[in-house]
């Protein structure tokens, strides 16, 4: 069978600004490296240039081992990685089951959390994606893309529901098309096996000088990297075509901390004036934050303003010694 991977026409989340309403083939990722005379490097390039043959699995996951107890968490940025035309939502989640599986070279349970600001995503796709067995999550404000803490409290939540008896380290497969989303220094600490798959022809911006530096990292960090598109065709199996699932539907508003088993009351809950109130909390309570950040940095630019005098005196060199390492 062969699908037509026709570029998906996604409507542009005003607080997803790295999304692009052209189509995932036009994503580019935001300059964090800064913007003057940033080169661009395809990461399927970078892909190809740091190929691997065999998945490298942590010191602290145990090895490969085929220990069938290990899970496998995936998170999908439904914004910036979206469903290519034509491919059913169903197929998903046995497809990214296959491609787990084809690495690891055993079957894991594979918990998928589609994710992002839903609201720009339409009811009947939001459906079909319940109805698959993937766990839709409502995660608009930034909170992922924008907040380090933000996807690292959804694998935490993952990781440690249940502290008497938390997850062994398993697998992890991070979905996106936003390079902050798929920075490695998240994944380093935690332990697990981290997979990537990214759009077809996302683009990294990045000062020339960095690029190497970032392929290396990713070689380093991830297990292995998927072109999203290619990995859903590459295992779309005949038994796939078949699957049913029988998961109970899961839809998580992060905003308001609530579970629906329901994806049309989670629907009618999205459109809330409760949701609409506590979306207006947050970005509240979000502003007076970053207020108070902006206080504190000028505090601290005067304590090293202070410390930078107090260094330039002869009895000053342990200050200067320790703000230069800072
Ligand atoms: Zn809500």
């Amino acid at each position: 069978m062969s699908l037509k991977l026709n570029t998906r026409i996604l409507a542009a989340p005003s607080l997803f600004p790295n999304s692009n309403p052209r189509g995932p083939s036009e994503i580019r990722f935001s300059n964090r490296w800064g913007k003057a005379k940033a080169d661009l490097l395809s990461l399927s390039l970078l892909n190809q240039r740091c190929r691997r043959d065999q998945i490298r699995c942590c010191e602290k996951a145990g090895g490969g081992g085929g220990d069938v107890s290990k899970k496998t968490g995936v998170w999908w940025d439904l914004n910036t990685c979206p469903l290519p035309a034509g491919f059913d939502p169903r197929w998903v989640l046995p497809c990214i089951e296959s491609a787990v599986e084809e690495e690891i070279g055993f079957h894991t349970e594979v918990t998928i959390y589609a994710m992002g600001n839903l609201e720009y995503i339409s009811i009947d796709l939001l459906e079909k994606i319940s109805s698959s067995g993937i766990i839709l999550t409502h995660s608009p404000c930034d909170c992922i893309a924008k907040n380090p803490k933000g996807l690292m409290l959804f694998m935490d939540d993952w990781f440690g529901d249940d502290f008497s008896n938390p997850h062994p380290p398993g697998y992890v497969m991070i979905i996106s098309g936003d390079q902050k989303m798929l920075d490695p220094w998240r994944f380093r600490s935690f332990g697990h096996t981290t997979f990537v798959a990214f759009p077809k022809g996302v683009r990294l911006l990045a000062p020339h000088a960095e690029l190497q530096f970032i392929g290396e990292l990713f070689e380093y960090v991830f297990a292995k990297q998927f072109v999203w598109e290619t990995l859903l065709t590459d295992n779309l199996a005949q038994e796939t075509l078949l699957y049913t699932c029988d998961y109970e539907p899961r839809c998580i508003c992060y905003i308001c901390d609530d579970v629906y088993e329901v994806c049309d009351e989670f629907i009618t809950h999205l459109k809330s004036e409760e949701h609409r109130k506590e979306l207006f909390l947050l970005q509240e309570e979000a502003r007076r934050h970053l207020l108070d950040l902006l206080e504190e940095e000028e505090i601290s630019l005067i304590e090293a303003e202070k410390k930078r005098q107090e260094a330039a005196s002869p009895w000053g060199l342990c200050v200067k010694e320790f703000t230069e390492w800072k």
